[in-house]
C-alpha cells in the first residue's frame, strides 16, 4: 500500500570487501554468501518458499513506473529496475556508470521465474517475515555515499513552488500570512498510515542521541535570549541584565572549582543545572 511505513537501514558489516580495492571474486563471494533472489524449492523449503512468493514478488504499478531517457527518447522504467535480468551467475558492473545509468553496480545470479523477486537475505527474511531488499553498497568513491545520504536526507514533499505563486497574489500582509498558514496545514503529502499514527499520538520516529546546541561564536556575534516583558519593566531601568543566562555565558564559565577540569563539551553532554546549594553555588 502507497505510504506504508518501512524502514531503510544501513548495516554496517566489519571487515567487508570494498569494490575498486579488494579482487572482484572476494566481493562476488561475499556478495552471494548473504544476498540472493531464490525461489527455493516448495518441498525441501516450504516456509522460505512461501514468504519469498508471498512478500518477495515486485509487481509493477503506476507508483513504480518512470520515464528515463535513454539517448534521445524516453522510456518507462520501474525505478526498483524489475524485471531484473537473467544470469548464469553474480556479475560486478562499473561503479561511476551504474549510477548515472540507473543500474545496479551488481547483478545476481538468477533464472527466468526469479526477474521480479527482491533481493533478499534467507535469515533476516525468515527473521522479519515481509518484504524486504537488500542491496550490498561497499565501494571505494564517494558516489554511493552520496547516494545513501541523499536518501536518508530526503525533504518531504510540500509543494512550495505553488505555495509562494499564490501567496504573491494576495495584496496585504496579512491574507497573505494566513493564506500560508492555510496552504502549510492542507499541502503536507500525508499516507494512509502516517495519518492514523497522528491522529492516534502514535510517534513518527524516537532517536537515542539528544542534540543540544551550543553557540560558540565570538560573543559579539553570539544571539541571546532576552528576559521576558513583565521582568523587563519591573527592573532597574540603568542595568544591562536583561539576558537569561546561558551554559556559555554563565554556567560554564561560574561552574564549581571542583569541575574546573571539565571541558566545554563534557560539561553539555553530562551535566545538568540543578539548584543554587546553601553556599549559594550552583550545583549541577
Ligand atoms: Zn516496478
Amino acid at each position: 500500500m502507497r505510504g506504508a511505513p518501512h524502514y531503510h537501514i544501513l548495516l554496517w558489516i566489519e571487515n567487508a570487501p570494498v569494490v575498486g580495492i579488494d579482487r572482484p571474486e572476494e566481493v562476488c563471494s561475499f556478495i552471494q554468501d548473504r544476498i540472493t533472489c531464490h525461489i527455493p524449492d516448495s518441498n525441501t523449503s516450504p516456509d522460505l518458499n512461501f514468504l519469498v512468493t508471498k512478500y518477495q514478488m515486485h509487481k509493477c504499478s503506476k507508483f513504480c513506473m518512470r520515464n528515463i531517457k535513454v539517448g534521445k527518447t524516453y522510456v518507462s522504467r520501474c525505478r526498483f529496475d524489475f524485471p531484473r535480468p537473467v544470469r548464469d551467475s553474480i556479475c560486478i558492473n562499473d561503479v561511476e556508470n551504474s549510477l548515472k545509468s540507473c543500474n545496479k553496480i551488481y547483478y545476481l545470479k538468477r533464472n527466468e521465474k526469479e526477474v521480479r523477486v527482491n533481493d533478499y537475505n534467507p535469515l533476516l527474511l525468515k527473521l522479519w517475515r515481509a518484504n524486504m531488499d537488500l542491496q550490498y553498497i561497499a565501494e571505494r568513491s564517494l558516489s554511493l555515499t552520496e547516494y545513501v545520504t541523499g536518501y536518508v536526507t530526503k525533504a518531504e514533499k510540500s509543494h512550495a513552488q505553488d505555495l509562494w505563486d499564490e501567496v504573491s497574489s494576495c495584496d496585504n500582509i496579512y491574507s497573505r500570512l494566513w493564506k500560508i498558514d492555510q496552504k502549510l496545514l492542507r499541502a503536507k503529502e500525508v499516507g494512509l498510515y502516517e495519518a492514523s499514527d497522528l491522529l492516534l499520538g502514535e510517534s513518527l520516529y524516537m532517536k537515542s542521541v539528544t542534540v543540544q546546541y551550543v553557540n560558540v561564536y565570538l560573543p559579539h556575534k553570539r544571539s541571546r535570549k532576552i528576559k521576558n516583558y513583565s521582568y523587563l519593566t519591573k527592573m532597574d531601568q540603568s542595568s544591562k541584565d536583561i539576558f537569561n543566562p546561558s551554559i556559555i555565558e554563565d554556567f560554564y564559565p561560574t561552574r564549581p572549582n571542583n569541575m574546573e577540569d571539565v571541558s566545554l563539551y563534557e560539561f553539555v553532554a553530562n551535566y545538568k543545572f540543578d539548584k543554587i546549594g546553601e553556599n549559594g553555588e550552583r550545583e549541577y
